[in-house]
């Protein structure tokens, strides 16, 4: 038999229920073994049934659950090894956890045929569809070897370009000039310091040596100064 009763909103009583015990017949829970005899308890009991749950499962686990009138079984714990979105990696989840996303980036393929989604594991799409791909091209150039470098560009050919990482060359290369001259100075000090440090554990001829580069070092600053 099927509850069309109304449930009662009282505490649990054991009179006659006026809102909820009008019934002649028995009524039982939905595995039929709790039974609750007619006019005798409020329809609460019929919550209280301590057998498992009878009902057939979508997924086919068994319930580990009571016995319940309500038509919905509570969410399958059931554990399940699962795959994750990505299809990376699987994992041991409760049976009702539809999405499993791993620690891994996603690594599919973007619209733009060229790139990989850099996201961490996901179950929406990639790119929202009017999102552009902004990672870099990485094909190497024709003259110099060195990588495109410009924005995505899809499958259309690299666009001729001046190479950036030959323009930075080239910056560095007149940088590169001054930096050897404070390199140079440097060179000088740096013996003289040590000498002035630690002059006892230095071999003689080693502190001759020294002598005469900081004499010639001294020449050297004067030189400088004078200019
Ligand atoms: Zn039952
Ligand atoms: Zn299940
Ligand atoms: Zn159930
Ligand atoms: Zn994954
Ligand atoms: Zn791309
Ligand atoms: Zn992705
Ligand atoms: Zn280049
Ligand atoms: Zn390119």
């Amino acid at each position: 038999m099927q509850f069309s009763l109304r449930k009662c909103e009282e505490l649990c009583h054991s009179k006659f229920c006026h809102t909820c015990s009008l019934f002649d017949q028995e009524i039982k829970c939905h595995c039929g073994k709790t039974v609750l005899k007619p006019k005798s308890k409020c329809l609460k009991i019929l919550q209280k049934c301590y057998f498992s749950c009878k009902r057939e499962h979508e997924c086919g686990h068994p319930a580990n659950h009571w016995c319940h009138n309500d038509d919905e079984c509570p969410p399958c714990t059931h554990p399940v090894s699962k795959m994750c979105v990505g299809k990376h990696m699987s994992f041991d989840v409760p049976c009702h956890v539809k999405i499993v996303c791993c620690r891994q980036g996603c690594g599919k393929f973007l619209p733009c045929g060229v790139h990989t989604c850099q996201r961490s594991c996901h179950s929406d799409s990639c790119q929202s569809f009017d999102q552009k791909c902004t990672q870099r091209c990485n094909i190497k150039r024709y003259k110099c070897g060195h990588k495109c470098n410009l924005v995505c560009h899809g499958s259309e050919p690299c666009p001729v370009t001046t190479c950036e990482a030959i323009i930075k060359q080239q910056q560095q290369l007149e940088c590169d000039d001054e930096y050897r001259v404070i390199q140079e100075n440097k060179n000088l000090t740096q013996p003289f310091s040590i000498n002035l440090d630690a002059p006892r554990q230095l071999p003689t001829v080693y502190t001759e040596f020294l002598r005469d580069y900081a004499k010639k070092n001294l020449e050297f600053v004067q030189t400088i100064e004078r200019q």
